[in-house]
């Protein structure tokens, strides 16, 4: 055991926290999966954790016995509290609950970086979450890294490759900022309720600076049009950003008649200043 909590099977019994589908329920109960999903986050020693959902507490448990200096966990299901106080009884002065929905509460007014973000979040607020953590207005953001639990095909939209079916938009924001990559693929059986799709953990380390320069809002403007109309060649799929956009693909060494998912991140960061300067 990696604490001397009461197995997580107990602790929902106890607190009758039936799992609900509108709070997006699928609960890890096994300690040694929520060990290693937290191993996965790096070393957590020394650092402030943020966690979002962490419902009957299974992956809090796991981030505290792995040694996060805090963890702040935001729940927006009042059930799950009475259970958490208990974790965080058993850990003094390192765990704060704030009741709450994510996308609402201020966190930062509550963390001391250095800061890491660890969550297995119901899929529609894990994207929502991931999108505002990837864009803030000032590059670094506040958090060092991120480790989120996401349906598998998302996980492989975040870490795809030109020239796959699951590279776009996601792939392009995230691996401007950031170098990410699955570390763990997880069944439907490791969640209770199990969901109808398969997950995946995927590690995200911030860079300090983006990988290439480029205006964050001409790089996404640029990307959204190329990839709306991801079979067209990108003469025409970028036809309204600029009269001379042939001209600006050749300056920028993308062939017109390519089409979106055959070209790189460094080529769409050229695209994207030729586009700003013109
Ligand atoms: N972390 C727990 C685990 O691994 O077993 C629970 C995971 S469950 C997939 C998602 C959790 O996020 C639930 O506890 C749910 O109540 C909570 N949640 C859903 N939407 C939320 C939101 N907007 N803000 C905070 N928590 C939310």
């Amino acid at each position: 055991m990696i604490d001397d909590l009461p197995p997580l099977r107990d602790v929902i019994r106890t607190h009758d926290l039936r799992a609900k589908k509108s709070f997006g329920q699928n609960f890890l109960l096994d300690l040694n999966l929520t060990a290693r999903i937290a191993r996965a986050a790096g070393d957590l020693a020394g650092s402030d954790v943020l966690e979002v959902g962490p419902g009957p507490g299974g992956l809090t448990r796991g981030l505290l016995a792995e040694g996060a200096r805090r963890v702040l966990a935001i729940e927006k299901d009042a059930r799950c509290l009475p259970a958490l106080a208990e974790v965080e009884a058993a850990y003094p002065g390192r765990l704060q609950v704030i009741e709450g929905d994510a996308l609402a509460v201020d966190a930062l007014a509550h963390l001391t970086p250095p800061i890491k973000i660890v969550s297995n979040l119901p899929y529609n607020v894990g994207t929502e979450l991931l999108i505002r953590w990837m864009t803030p207005q000032e590059w670094p953001p506040f958090w060092d890294s991120l480790t989120l639990m996401f349906q598998r095909e998302v996980a492989e939209r975040i870490v795809a490759k030109p020239g796959s079916k699951a590279y776009g938009r996601l792939a392009l924001m995230v691996q401007w900022r950031a170098d990410a990559k699955i570390v763990l693929h997880l069944p439907p059986e490791a969640f209770t309720p199990p969901p109808k799709v398969s997950s995946a953990v995927v590690h995200i380390t911030r860079l300090d600076a983006p990988r290439y320069p480029a205006d964050a809002k001409t790089l996404e403007r640029v990307v959204a049009m190329a990839f709306n109309q991801r079979r067209k060649m990108l003469r025409a799929a970028l036809k309204g950003l600029h009269p001379q956009i042939e001209d600006l693909l050749n300056a920028s060494g993308i062939p017109p008649t390519s089409r979106a998912e055959e070209i790189g991140l460094e080529q769409f960061c050229a695209l994207a200043r030729a586009v700003k300067d013109a």
